[in-house]
């Protein structure tokens, strides 16, 4: 990590900024953006939740040639005499300003669309505004791309398009490779830097990576990523828009009341009104219900993954029971069983860890 205030040639912050500013040569701009790189993963913990890390890499970089273009080193100056500031953190405090401000923005934004609740997609558990025939494709989009990739020995962040530079990770271990992909980033980001651009296409001007086939390619877009293979290019089985209607015919597709259950007799109608109002959290299912596998959106991604990861019958019927709120007591009376039995079957299934990270996405 730099000194607080100095770019790496040792020269102020602040001053650089000028530098770059007065001249507009690229070899006094480095400077400036690797001074912030250190201050990257820190903005991007408080804004993960809102974006995925390229995204706000972009914006990160795109924020700081704003404040760069609209700094006013005399207003600064002066302010920091006034107020008795370090005038060494001119620039600092303008760009800090310009990122908290975005940083408000974001979460604003993302409140008012948390308004309209999305809806939960019983065949994929993506939250998503609406339901229909293009989301049933569960195409990736950029943003499910992995961050990272390697190539030739040593490891690199992803890009979709062709920069001027790359960023890797250095050699790739299996230990770090793993713990890269987990997000565990920290003890690795003393050997992350960045290197001339290493990918060409045949005639000679930049192209990306493509992490799935180690391809270059010109550029990875919507267009590339629907022509990898469905492993590559989807995150879910892709269905039809007929298919679902009979698969799940109670989803609610989307967060208004609007459902497509059809009234075919007494006891679908029954359900049909019980999914339409089911909105308040406190609807138990009862064990019927749990055993005919007729439950609302709200259980059927958690009830499908259950019978996916979960062989023993019994087992089963106990995890979606505590899923739906079910009591340990209320489990063993209900499939009369003794309770010490219901708690080993839950602990022995608390460590199947795939089923434990697969609810968890
Ligand atoms: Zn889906």
């Amino acid at each position: 990590m730099s000194k607080v205030n100095y770019c790496l040639n040792g020269r102020p912050v602040t001053e650089q900024v000028v530098l770059y500013r007065d001249g507009r040569k690229s070899e006094d701009f480095l400077p400036i953006l690797f001074y912030y790189e250190n201050y990257k993963d820190v903005w991007f913990k408080q804004l993960s939740d809102y974006m995925d890390r390229m995204t706000f890499e972009s914006e990160f970089d795109f924020k700081l040639v704003h404040a760069i273009n609209t700094f006013n080193p005399e207003h600064a100056e002066k302010n920091a005499i006034v107020k008795s500031l370090s005038r060494l953190g001119n620039f600092n405090r303008w760009f800090y300003k310009i990122l908290t401000n975005w940083k408000s923005n974001v979460k604003t934004s993302s409140f008012r669309m948390k308004k309209r609740p999305p809806v939960t997609c019983p065949v994929c558990g993506r939250k998503v505004g609406r339901i229909d025939e293009n989301h049933l494709q569960h195409w990736k989009s950029k943003s499910d791309l992995p961050r990272f990739m390697f190539w030739k020995g040593m490891i690199y962040e992803v890009m979709t398009k062709p920069a001027v530079y790359a960023v890797t990770w250095g050699d790739r271990t299996a230990a770090k490779w793993r713990d890269l992909k987990e997000g565990k980033t920290k003890e690795y980001s003393d050997q992350k830097r960045r290197v001339r651009w290493p990918w060409r296409i045949s005639d000679g001007s930049r192209g990306v990576l493509c992490p799935f086939t180690k391809r270059v390619v010109p550029e990875i877009n919507e267009e590339h990523i629907r022509s990898l293979a469905d492993k590559h290019s989807r995150y879910a089985e892709p269905l039809r828009w007929e298919e679902f209607i009979v698969l799940h015919p109670t989803a609610l597709i989307q967060a208004e009341p609007y459902s497509l259950d059809y009234v075919v007799n007494d006891e679908e109608f029954f359900l049909g009104s019980m999914v339409a109002n089911a909105k308040s959290e406190d609807d138990a299912l009862d064990y019927d219900e749990i055993k005919s596998g007729k439950v609302n959106q709200r259980y059927e991604y958690t009830f499908k993954t259950v019978d996916q990861c979960i062989s023993d019958g019994v087992d089963r019927d106990i995890l979606k029971m505590i899923a739906s709120g079910y009591e340990i007591d209320d489990i063993a009376e209900t499939l009369k069983m003794e309770k010490k039995h219901v708690r080993r079957r839950v602990r022995a299934i608390r460590d199947c860890k795939e089923l434990e990270q697969l609810l968890r996405e």
